[in-house]
This record gives structure tokens, C-alpha cells and sequence, in this order.
């Protein structure tokens, strides 16, 4: 059986074996990663997975999942923030549009 050795930062060397693995590779290279639960503390590590690590990994027997990152996740925005108002003059807003729409619908008069 295949034997990965890692770290954790708290207790030091860590042995595990693939299936205790957790490996992630995101279409944005720089945020693909490794995780696993410490044997002794049990915290979950992660850590960052460049393609020297992925491509160790996956060699060891660890399955990558493969995770895309939505275009509109990665968009950059300006402007200024939505506070609180804004949301509370948005609500405030859905209601005048339920009102408005129940003028609309034609009344069925008997
Ligand atoms: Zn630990």
C-alpha cells in the first residue's frame, strides 16, 4: 500500500495512505489543494497543490476532483458597495412591485 508523507504545522510528520486524502484541482491553478484530517489532532490541513504535487498524488493513488470555477466568480467589480439601505430600499421595492401587479391582473367581476 502506498504510504504518503505530509506534514502538519501542530504535530510534524503525518503518514497516510491515499485514500485519506482529499485533492482538489481547480481550473484556476493556484487554488487547487490537498486536504486531510491529522491523525493526531485532528484538524483538517489543506495545503496548496502545485502540478509537481497534483502529478505526485495522483501517481500515489490519490483521486483528483476536479473543480471549475464559474467565469462570473472570477469578474472584477467597482462601484460602490450595497449596504444595508440598499438592500432594505430593495425589499421596500418588491413590495410596491406585488402591489403594482395585483393592479394590473384584470379582476374577473361576476
Ligand atoms: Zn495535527
Amino acid at each position: 500500500m502506498t504510504t504518503i508523507k505530509t506534514s502538519c504545522p501542530v504535530c510534524g510528520d503525518v503518514e497516510l495512505t491515499p485514500a485519506q486524502m482529499r485533492l482538489v484541482v481547480c481550473s484556476r491553478a493556484d487554488w487547487s489543494f490537498y486536504a486531510f484530517a491529522c491523525s493526531t489532532c485532528h484538524d483538517e490541513i489543506r495545503k496548496p497543490a502545485d502540478e509537481e504535487v497534483i502529478a505526485l498524488l495522483v501517481a500515489g493513488g490519490v483521486v483528483a476532483e476536479h473543480w471549475a470555477i464559474p467565469a462570473e466568480a472570477l469578474e472584477e467589480h467597482d462601484g460602490a458597495v450595497i449596504t444595508y439601505d440598499d438592500v432594505l430600499d430593495f425589499a421596500l421595492g418588491l413590495d410596491r412591485i406585488d402591489l403594482l401587479a395585483a393592479m394590473i391582473v384584470p379582476r374577473v367581476e361576476a
